[in-house]
């Protein structure tokens, strides 16, 4: 078993609200992230894959499907796009680094041929990211 990674590049804005919270606790929970106009990021995504490495083409995936694949599922999604308002997932769930890691977990989920997803690594900023290692992997409640 062989452990691959791809990175991909998206840009999005977001803000952090919970409607269940006043505005007050809004305000002392996620303080100026809690400005509603939003503000952008420029997220890095790394989505590693296992499996075992093909003995005639050397490859443990097909790059070129993984690539269209975090293309299609993810960054055609996201890119540009207000998470808030644009992507459906966060209508409800409060678009943090964690969130968006879970999020693209479920959207590549089985959809990479020859492959299994072992994690997804989303960073927010170069000092702050978040990894997801699927359902089973002692994930707790979410709400996402
Ligand atoms: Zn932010």
């Amino acid at each position: 078993m062989i452990l691959l990674t791809r990175k991909a590049d998206f840009s999005a804005a977001h803000f952090y609200w919970n409607d269940a919270w006043s505005e007050a606790e809004n305000q002392r929970v996620f303080g100026k992230c809690a400005n509603r106009q939003g503000h952008g990021h420029n997220y890095t995504l790394e989505v590693t894959v296992k499996g075992n490495v093909d003995p005639e083409s050397g490859f443990v995936v097909d790059l070129k499907a993984m690539k269209d694949i975090m293309e299609q599922e993810v960054v055609s999604v996201y890119d540009h796009r207000h998470l808030n308002f644009e992507v459906p997932e966060f209508q409800t769930a409060v678009p943090t680094t964690e969130n968006i890691a879970i999020a693209i977990w479920r959207r590549l989920a089985g959809k990479i041929p020859n492959a299994t997803l072992y994690r997804v690594r989303v960073y927010e900023m170069p000092d702050l990211f978040a990894d997801f290692y699927g359902e089973g992997a002692g994930a707790g409640r979410s709400s996402i």
